[in-house]
């Protein structure tokens, strides 16, 4: 049959085909307008009992789950998901089952569905229901996870003192203390608060006119046009506000460096911690602050960008899932990862090639891709990015999950579990060269440091020492 002929029992131009003789599939003509059968009358975006119906059971998630790994009593995402929710199909007052709180959030499960299943958003609904409705709000559990879940609050005091909190912190008798009557673990050691926060150190540094101006200076230097649109919004979380400030000023120095300015918005919590707790008004509350300032920010064309590959995460994938704000579609639009942005907008990897680094900083680096940061499709940036940067080796140590995911590791009954689903990353760890670690998750970086004892530093760190003088 030439082109031109028509398939069997058609004519050329007719319905079924168009001109050219393709097939075209047209409605049948039934004599009747059509009318699609609404399965679920009541369900709306955020209903995700139809969402189950596209599962098929092939268990992929299951295989991908860290913990279903290592632990034999978690029944896995596909009974988290889509079984749980076809239940709440058939009877609406179906108890969510106490399992969802065995969930670390990793996110792993959605991304191994072939199906589109909405796992981590039927995850994160459902640990929310089971909170507001089987936790009771007078129990030690309620109250170790809430104060988990609210690190910023948590932060915001240590940072009046930070010297002391540092000592109290990490005082033998007090984590005792803390373990037996919260139920947090005296394994860890509480991550160090910063004397001075990324904020506090903005402000002193002349903040966005200041950021302004070198960022004008460096666009000279570029030769690049003095009125270039080159303006960013740098969501910089809790982290690297209270923590570790020098991640948030290595993203200043190299955002300037090409020549944008930077401006801090107003800004919570990216609300990650409180998602895996079920905390969801409490990250409600956050995101009715982070979207307002960011979405008017992206109406003037200044895109968001994050070093904390769970803060991104969250504003681009949770928050669309599970809120409705005004601006929010914007604000997952326009949000990225701060290395992901530059490898898009600028030719980072020809002037990371041309560049070196001298011996203020280790020269091998263990790499570990966190799991929110493979959701992004992020996993390989950074072993690609510094594979030929001169006098620096960077080595990738695997697929793994850290096993930590946030504050799941910090839960004394969850300890165990989480160093059992870090095992294969320390030891990965300990076969690479050097002996300091690399990863753009603050608590990876805990993990990491747990578990082999290593020095981490973020990839923002390195393209620092790397391309500013
Ligand atoms: S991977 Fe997707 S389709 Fe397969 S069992 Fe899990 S939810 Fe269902
Ligand atoms: S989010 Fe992670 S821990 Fe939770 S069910 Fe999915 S793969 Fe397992």
């Amino acid at each position: 049959m030439s082109d031109a002929e028509p398939p069997d029992g058609a004519d050329a131009g007719s319905p079924g085909t168009d001109a050219g003789g393709e097939f075209d599939p047209v409605e049948p003509d039934t004599g009747e307008e059509f009318e699609p059968v609404d399965v679920f009358p009541d369900s709306g975006d955020f209903d995700l009992r139809p969402g189950a119906d596209s599962c098929y059971k092939c268990s992929t998630c299951d295989t991908s789950c860290p913990v279903a790994e290592v632990d034999d009593d978690f029944p896995g995402p596909k009974f988290q998901g889509p079984e749980q929710w076809r239940l709440k199909r058939t009877d609406d007052d179906h108890e969510v089952d106490d399992s969802v709180m065995d969930c670390s959030n990793c996110m792993r499960c959605d991304n191994a569905c072939p199906s589109g299943v909405p796992l981590s958003q039927m995850h994160n609904t459902a640990r929310g229901q089971y909170v507001d409705d089987r936790m009771s709000t007078l129990s030690v559990e309620y109250w170790r996870n809430r104060i988990l879940a609210n690190y910023r609050t948590s932060a915001w005091f240590a940072s009046k003192a930070p010297r002391v909190a540092n000592v109290a912190m990490n005082f033998g008798p007090a984590r005792w203390v803390m373990e037996k009557a919260m139920g947090i673990t005296s394994e860890r050691e509480f991550p160090a608060f910063a004397t001075e926060t990324f904020t506090e150190w903005w402000a002193r540094r002349g903040g966005a006119a200041a950021s302004r101006e070198h960022a004008r200076e460096a666009r000279e230097r570029r030769s690049e046009p003095a009125d270039a649109d080159k303006r960013v919004a740098y969501f910089h979380g809790c982290y690297a506000e209270y923590n570790t400030p020098e991640v948030g000023k290595a993203l200043v120095r190299v955002y300037e460096h090409f020549g944008y300015e930077v401006v801090v918005p107003d800004q919570g919590c990216s609300g990650t911690p409180m998602f895996a707790n079920g905390m969801l008004e409490d990250a409600r509350r956050h995101a009715e602050v982070n979207v307002p300032s960011l979405s008017a920010l992206a109406e003037e064309g200044c895109d968001a960008i994050a070093s904390c590959t769970s803060c991104s995460m969250a504003l681009r994938q949770e928050y669309p899932e599970l809120f409705d704000i005004e601006g929010i579609d914007d604000v997952a639009a326009h949000t990225f990862e701060s290395v992901e942005y530059l490898r898009i907008h600028e030719d980072l990897v020809s002037e990371v090639r041309e560049a070196e680094v001298g011996d203020d900083l280790a020269a091998e680096f263990a790499y570990h891709a966190p799991c929110h940061a493979r959701n992004q499709g992020l996993d390989r940036q950074a072993v690609e990015l510094f594979r030929d940067l001169e006098g620096a080796a960077i080595e990738d140590v695997g697929e793994s999950c850290s096993g930590i995911s946030g504050t799941y590791g910090w839960k004394d009954e969850k300890y165990e579990t989480s160093m059992a689903i870090g095992e294969e990353m320390f030891e990965h760890m300990h076969d690479a060269d050097g002996e300091t670690g690399m990863t753009e998750c603050p608590t990876c970086a805990m993990q990491m440091e747990h578990g082999t004892g290593y020095e981490v530093r973020h990839p923002l760190e390195l393209l620092e020492a790397a391309l500013v003088d």
